[in-house]
């Protein structure tokens, strides 16, 4: 079973812009995928979709075998989406938000407060719990993130452009700890458009450009032809 199947799956806004023109994408199970592209191509559209944050136009999407037509609550159980925005409440405690989280998802309250204890500490944010998310950096903030889009336990994490503006030493933290969960057995997609960051720690990877998917091959073959 695949981690996600996309067929023609085509986007168009409400505005007339055609973001995707009719994408084909497969990511393995276990895989550490980048969808590379500039700005405006269409990564976060895509995403989007996936995570049932944008409606899509036509076409077909899967989440580990579970369509997003008549699946759609299975294939968002999968998903763990840490998106590019903090769109979290910043007068809401660490621990307040990544509970609550659980709890969106049924977590008893218990099992809440034990994956918010591991998931804190293994992103380095165990001590700030009471803290309120305002008042952390942006390098910690990021990783809130990271801990929250966690606390269900889903089976793939799914990040935005995770380390747009984190300064290098954070962000060689964060790629360290995605590493890690990838090799737990995490399957994780990022979006990107340094060449570098996809290089660095992915696996296969598809360029985008405006709406198309314009190669799509492992990290190996594609600098093997640079
Ligand atoms: P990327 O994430 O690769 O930068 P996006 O998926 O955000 O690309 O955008 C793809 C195209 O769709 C761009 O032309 C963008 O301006 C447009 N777009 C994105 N979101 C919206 C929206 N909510 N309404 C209208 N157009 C949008
Ligand atoms: P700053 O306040 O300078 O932005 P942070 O407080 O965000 O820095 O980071 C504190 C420490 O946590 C840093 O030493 C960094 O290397 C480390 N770190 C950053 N990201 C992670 C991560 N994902 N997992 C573990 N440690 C991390």
């Amino acid at each position: 079973m695949n981690a996600i199947e996309i067929r023609g799956l085509t986007k168009t806004y409400s505005n007339g812009v055609e973001a995707l023109k009719g994408i084909d994408l497969t990511v393995q199970q276990g895989d550490f995928y980048a969808l590379l592209g500039p700005n405006g191509a269409g990564k976060s559209t895509t995403i989007g979709i996936l995570s049932s944050l944008v409606t899509k136009s036509s076409g077909s999407v899967s989440v580990f075998g579970h369509s997003i037509d008549n699946a759609l609550e299975q294939a968002k159980s999968c998903i763990g989406l840490v998106p590019q925005e903090f769109n979290f409440n910043q007068f809401e405690t660490l621990l307040q938000i990544v509970v609550n989280q659980a709890g969106y998802y049924g977590v008893p309250r218990k099992e809440a407060l034990q994956r918010a204890e591991k998931y804190l500490t293994q992103l380095e944010l165990w001590e700030k719990r009471n803290h309120r998310a305002r008042e952390l950096s942006g390098g910690m903030k990021r990783r809130l993130m990271i801990a929250r889009a966690l606390m269900h336990e889903p089976q793939m994490l799914i990040l935005d452009e995770p380390t747009a503006g984190v300064d290098i030493e954070i962000r060689r933290g964060m790629w360290d700890f995605l590493r890690e969960i990838n090799q737990q057995g995490k399957t994780i997609i990022l979006t990107t458009h340094y060449l570098e960051e996809a290089e660095l720690l992915c696996r296969n990877i598809g360029i985008i450009n405006k709406g198309q998917i314009v190669a799509n091959t492992s990290m190996k073959d594609l600098l093997a032809t640079l």
